[in-house]
């Protein structure tokens, strides 16, 4: 069945180290029967291209051929507004924590507004995502499995979400232009920053923090973490984000630390 492909070219799956080139190909098969093309893989261990990649896409090959490779996740996440991190088990701190039904719920909002970009990012398969890997995303994404056996293999993974993604398309069919309960309507008046300005306030921020003695990098309880949370949580915007930086900018002058 065609859907609206427009919501599904928004989306973005992101692989990083993944180690067996077999389960690159399986994701990029997972992808194309669920309509998605974009995939990134970051300092994947795997040899890529490799030949078993592409016997297990099963023919994907084109969404093989346009697959973007990069050292870090950071540049993964290049104009991406929301980042969903996937993970077989829970963390030391809690985060917004979603199921892939309630995840394509929320992408299929976010994803009517133009600009709109959403990363879907995906571990290692012997030790999943770091803490600060993680810690780069909005929310998190659990699928619910049986608690004595959780994990699932990577292109599995992929493809629960992508069938709940597509499924949440499927069902809105018809039905856009129904923006009444959407987080940011049509009306707003700035685009939400993106991955980049997002990490580039939280540097400036943690420089701060340190410049006026209230964060110690040698003792950091978290507070960066934390203080991610907090913000994640916001969505700021573009002018929002100007204007945080321009108070840490303006306390950084008080503090002695910019002329
Ligand atoms: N041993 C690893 C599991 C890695 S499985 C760990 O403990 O984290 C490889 C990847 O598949 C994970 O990083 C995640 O992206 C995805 N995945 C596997 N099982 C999942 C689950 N139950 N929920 C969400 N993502 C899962």
């Amino acid at each position: 069945m065609s859907v609206q492909s427009s919501l599904l070219d928004s989306v973005r799956i992101i692989l990083v180290g993944t180690s067996h080139p077999g389960n690159i190909g399986g994701v990029a098969r997972a992808m194309k029967n669920m309509g998605l093309k974009d995939l990134w893989l970051v300092a994947p261990r795997a040899q890529f291209p490799h030949p078993e990649a592409e016997f297990r896409s099963s023919g994907a090959t084109d969404i093989l051929e346009n697959t973007q490779v990069v050292e870090q996740l950071e540049d993964a996440l290049s104009g991406c507004t929301l980042v969903a991190g996937t993970s077989a088990r829970s963390r030391h701190i809690p985060w917004p924590l979603l199921n892939p039904r309630e995840l394509a719920g929320r992408l299929h909002e976010e994803l009517e507004q133009p600009q709109h970009k959403v990363a879907l990012v995906f571990g290692r398969e012997d030790r999943g995502l770091s803490n600060e890997e993680l810690h780069l995303c909005h929310l998190h994404v659990n699928i619910p499995t049986n608690p004595d056996f959780s994990s699932l293999n990577l292109a599995a993974a992929v493809q629960v979400l992508s069938y709940e993604l597509r499924m949440s398309v499927l069902e809105h069919q018809g039905q856009t232009g129904q923006v009444a309960d959407q987080p940011f309507g049509t009306q707003w008046d700035a685009p939400l920053a993106d991955s980049q300005a997002l990490q580039r306030f939280f540097e400036h921020l943690e420089t701060t923090l340190i410049d006026i003695d209230f964060h110690d990098p040698d003792n950091p309880r978290q507070l960066m973490s934390r203080l991610r949370r907090l913000y994640l949580r916001a969505r700021p915007d573009t002018t929002e984000i100007n204007m945080l930086r321009g108070i840490l900018t303006s306390t950084q002058k008080v503090a002695g630390t910019k002329k």
